[in-house]
């Protein structure tokens, strides 16, 4: 099973934002849109890089709040690990698991077309799951 599942359930929809943009507003569209990282893209969508909490965590931890005055571009990770709607799901697993990551950008031919987070994946296992202890549950009463 691919990523193409989750973006066809989820919607394919990404928040993004320009490298310029400041730290403090970019807060501000975290809270507002309720999610824990923003993919940095141009214009034509393709990936400068991603800011997630954490970046935000550091940068206030070691200058206080001084950083939501800078761009974005000076706290996000550049070297964004991303995926493609065919990347399997166990595959994408594993690649968050060893990079210590929550979130992976999906692009085709280099653009964005969706990003599925942790929690994505984990909503997608246990509703695997349930459909296998349902199947086993439906063997077991026939037999
Ligand atoms: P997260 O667990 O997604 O909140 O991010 C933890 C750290 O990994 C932060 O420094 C992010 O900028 C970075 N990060 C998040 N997603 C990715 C990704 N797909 N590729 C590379 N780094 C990432």
């Amino acid at each position: 099973m691919t990523l193409s599942i989750i973006l066809g359930r989820k919607g394919r929809d990404v928040v993004t934002v320009p490298p310029e943009q400041t730290l403090r507003e970019t807060v501000q569209t975290l809270s507002d849109m309720k999610i824990g990282a923003i993919v940095v893209a141009d214009g034509s969508r393709r990936v400068l890089g991603i800011l997630s909490e954490r970046d935000i965590i550091r940068a206030v931890a070691k200058r206080d709040t001084d950083v939501l005055a800078d761009p974005v571009s000076e706290h996000m990770t550049r070297n964004v690990v991303t995926a493609q709607e065919d990347t399997t799901i166990p595959h994408a697993m594993e690649r968050m698991t060893e990079g210590r990551f929550r979130h992976l950008p999906i692009t085709d031919d280099g653009r964005l077309v969706g990003i599925v987070s942790i929690g994505d994946l984990v909503k997608h296992r246990l509703s695997e799951m349930e459909t296998e202890n349902q199947a086993l549950h439906d063997y077991i009463a026939a037999v």
